[in-house]
């Protein structure tokens, strides 16, 4: 099977070919841990995990390394600390709101069906290799210390005139002309204005270490170089995919990338750059003072995981993404009828179709096309093993029915009884009766099918 996945660097589509398939690579930038994760932050997760899960089929699940970091270190995240924690110390209360946050996060993205990571490091356990990598910066000429700061120079790093790839090819920009654009008001510690920081002094109280390159003050680091050290750790100096959304691309990779390079004296740092569309929500960006901004949390408690899933995957993960209750409502309509068709099917063999579809950079509509196509089929072994290769059907059919029918708050009783009713009355032929039924039954809001295999019944939405 050819896999072809899209390169941001390269800015084509191309065959992937692992650096080594007994163990193949992909780091994907993960969550700040202060607040319940948005249904935008929802959107690498399930695509990465659909990748995962591909290349796991592929190369085998033993083969695969998933490096899915957590920052644990952020203003954001001290500012929340001192709101809710005023009374701790603020390296307790911060340990209090990462440790909270991340339950939370496990526990949603757990319900959206994604497999968690092989590795989750958190950045305040990498302290020692950011160190190490700054040094390695700094001994190399392309970092430099002021005013107890460490910075890197871009500039630096395109004179160097060796292996390294261009600062600026990721993200397709100029040095120059980000030179010629730059503010003003410049930071007067940086030599030049496109600089940026791998190291500062801590205030006091902020969580603070040992800092390196000489500098007294203790210190913390800056973010993008927290990526460069726990890929570099979990996965080494090179390895296969690097991912995020489509947001990190500048600065956050394109700083990644010229770190671990420069450090590693290496011409890349990922084979394979891959970024997802931004979500918004019925047409608009989403944000906090449009009132539209909605948490996986919250998502989760109208519609089961699969079906956000599902909607997530209705479009391609390179396109923008409009997050509409008329789709989620549709996801809801097809995932049932994928249940009672193939809930209680055993494990069989993904279909072709879907694996080629997921192949072709992870062409998601072609693949629930596909998946459509086999609906309409006879075999249902393959439908079931393709859907639960991508995480679905992680229910039986029966857990699936009664969640709805439990969240619904219905008497799932009295409608068996009325079906059961009915049945009778279809067998003497009595149709009137029959009918009589059916209309009570819809009177309480359940839809009713028929087939050769018996009455269905749903929650009419
Ligand atoms: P953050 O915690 O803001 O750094 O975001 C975590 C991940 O979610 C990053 O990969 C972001 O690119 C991604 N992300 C944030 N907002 C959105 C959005 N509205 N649509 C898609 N991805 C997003
Ligand atoms: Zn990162």
């Amino acid at each position: 099977m050819d896999l072809r996945l899209y390169d941001t660097s390269s800015r084509d589509k191309r065959s992937f070919k692992p650096l080594d398939p007994k163990n193949v690579r992909m780091y994907v930038c993960g969550p700040t841990l202060y607040d319940f994760a948005h249904i935008g932050n929802a959107r690498p997760v399930i695509v990465f995990d659909v990748l995962f899960r591909l290349l796991r089929h592929v190369y085998g699940a033993e083969h695969v390394t998933y490096v899915r970091n957590i920052t644990d270190v952020d203003d954001k995240i001290n500012d929340r600390a001192a709101r809710d924690f005023p009374g701790l110390p603020l390296n307790e209360a911060i340990r209090k709101v990462t440790e909270i946050t991340e339950r939370q996060y496990h526990e949603d993205v757990d319900a959206l069906g994604c497999l968690r990571p092989t590795v989750e490091p958190r950045a305040t356990e990498h302290i020692a290799e950011m160190r190490a990598i700054i040094e390695k910066l700094v001994a190399g000429g392309f970092a430099y210390v002021a005013e107890d700061h460490v910075l890197f120079s871009p500039q630096a790093m395109n004179a160097a005139n060796t292996v390294l790839p261009r600062y600026g090819s990721l993200s397709n920009r100029s040095l120059d002309e980000m030179i010629a654009g730059a503010r003003v008001d410049v930071a007067p510690y940086k030599r030049d204005a496109t600089d940026f920081v791998l190291w500062k002094p801590s205030k006091p109280g902020e969580p603070s270490w040992p800092s390196p390159a000489g500098i007294k003050a203790e210190g913390r680091p800056g973010w993008h170089i927290e990526c460069s050290a726990m890929s570099w750790k979990h996965l080494g100096e090179e390895f296969d995919i690097h991912g995020g959304g489509i947001d990190l691309v500048f600065p956050h990779h394109e700083n990644e990338m010229a770190q671990s390079c420069c450090a590693f004296h290496e011409g890349r740092m990922a084979n394979v750059w891959m970024h997802n569309g931004f979500l918004q929500v019925e047409g608009e960006k989403m944000s906090k003072s449009l009132g539209n901004f909605i948490t996986i949390r919250e998502l989760l408690a109208d519609w089961p995981g699969e079906v956000l899933r599902l909607n997530m995957l209705k479009t391609h993960y390179r396109s923008p993404i409009d997050w509409t209750l008329k789709s989620v409502e549709e996801s809801a309509r097809t995932l049932d009828d994928w249940y009672r068709f193939a809930g209680d099917v055993p494990a069989g063999t993904p279909s072709d179709t879907v694996i080629e579809a997921l192949a072709d950079d992870l062409n998601t509509p072609q693949m629930i096309a596909a998946l459509h196509g086999l609906r309409s089929g006879t075999g249902r072994d393959a439908f079931a093993a393709s859907l639960r290769l991508l995480g679905f059907l992680g229910e039986s059919n029966q857990q699936w029915e009664s969640r709805k029918r439990s969240a619904s708050g219905i008497d799932v009783a009295k409608i068996e009884a009325l079906i059961a009713e009915r049945t009778a009355a279809r067998a003497r032929k009595d149709f009137k009766d029959s009918d009589r039924i059916r209309d009570e039954l819809a009177a309480m809001g359940i839809a009713i099918k028929d087939s050769k295999d018996g009455t269905t019944w749903e929650v009419a939405r």
